[in-house]
């Protein structure tokens, strides 16, 4: 039998508490399915190890995490270290030294769950982000001068190579082209940021064509903002850039309800690296340790870690015992306005996994 390893990085807060509950969930779909088994790694990476080792990660972090098939994180943040250091030092650490170019976030309404966009029927809202998230406007070009002076100058520079706009357009159209609309929305700026969005423009142009069957349009991002409220079910499969995405991808979680249900995938499509999986939300050290975390966006990423594994039905029938599992507002933790704890949707989930047998 298969057995897949999987390294678990739970990192801070409400992360040590859903990271934990997506094992025990996978751990009882591989019994349930007795088609492949899985080993867990923990590594204790994170705030608390910043304040023993002066890193968020080992300097040989990387290679330890090498050979694992996949990635399960849950969150670096901590209100005692500074923003920059929790973020650069660990995930996009991991992300970058995997060349995870590819951010794929998934947003659906669950059945269940009461969305904000009440007018839109749950099956209008079917989308896929995916985020450029190796370059652009978060490259890090950039830099400061004069500072404290009246001449001080502050510059932030997208940066954007013709071989990463290329990758991550080609990544998009495949996705779309496998996705039953076959459609695809292709984000843009390039009315007034003219010259790395243009180029991106006559590169989706170029990459189109190895996609005839694939339909597509170009939607500047502030348009696209009123487009997802307003037209919902005219989108299906979305890419841009690295900040474009991030914000897009925000507004995409609070429609579809909370926060605490959406998942996303750090890819690397050539599979050179292992992928990582995570639910979006941050570490959110209000609720921490009491046992509130709702853990459905950990379930949910890892649903999509079994996707990437290549078991398709097992990742059906853990969405499925989510799904059912958000259909009762009994099974809803406090985001969504209910009163169960983590362990009790874990449990829930894990039950319907069994039943399902
Ligand atoms: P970070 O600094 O790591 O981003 P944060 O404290 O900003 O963490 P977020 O995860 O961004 O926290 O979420 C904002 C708020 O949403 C949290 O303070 C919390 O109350 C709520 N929240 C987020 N995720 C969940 C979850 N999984 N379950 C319940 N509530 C959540
Ligand atoms: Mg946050």
């Amino acid at each position: 039998m298969k057995t897949y390893q999987i390294a678990c990085i739970p990192g801070d807060g409400i992360g040590k508490e859903v990271i934990p509950a997506g094992q025990e969930v996978l751990e009882a779909l591989a019994k349930a399915q007795d088609k492949f088994n899985f080993k867990f790694k923990s590594f204790g990476w994170g705030g608390d190890w910043y304040r023993e080792h002066g890193v968020m990660m080992p300097a040989d972090g990387l290679g330890e995490i090498r050979n694992a098939d996949a990635i399960l994180f849950g969150s670096a943040g901590d209100p005692q270290i500074p923003d920059h250091i929790t973020l650069w030092g660990l995930r996009l650490k991991i992300c970058q030294g995997f060349d995870q170019y590819a951010n794929v976030r998934p947003t659906r309404i669950l059945p269940g769950i009461d969305a904000p966009l009440k007018r839109c029927a749950p099956k209008d809202l079917d989308w896929v982000i995916v985020r450029e998230n190796s370059e652009g406007e978060y490259a890090g070009v950039g830099g400061r001068a004069h500072q404290g002076h009246p001449i001080e100058v502050a510059t932030d520079v997208s940066m954007m190579t013709r071989a990463g706009v290329e990758r991550i357009m080609r990544f998009a159209f495949k996705l779309a082209q496998s996705r039953p609309r076959r459609q695809l929305t292709v984000v843009t700026k390039s009315n007034a940021q003219r010259h790395a969005m243009v180029m991106w423009d006559e590169i989706a142009v170029q990459v189109a064509k190895e996609f005839p069957d694939v339909k597509w349009d170009k939607e500047l991002v502030d348009a696209c903002t009123a487009r997802m409220v307003n037209r919902p079910a005219s989108l299906d499969t979305l890419v841009a850039t690295n900040l474009h995405a991030d914000i897009l991808s925000d507004l995409a979680a609070a429609l579809a309800g909370s926060l605490g249900i959406a998942p996303t995938g750090n890819i690397d499509p050539e599979r050179r690296y292992p992928s990582m999986f995570e639910p979006i939300h941050g570490s959110a050290f209000d609720i921490m340790g009491k046992g509130l975390a709702n853990p459905v966006g950990t379930f949910w990423s890892c649903v999509m870690l079994l996707e990437h594994l290549g078991e398709p039905a097992a990742a059906q029938r853990l969405m499925k015992a989510i799904e059912s599992v958000t259909a009762n507002p009994e099974l809803h933790t406090g985001d969504l306005g209910g009163k169960a704890t983590t362990k009790q949707v874990t449990a829930a989930v894990i039950h319907q996994l069994n039943a399902a047998r």
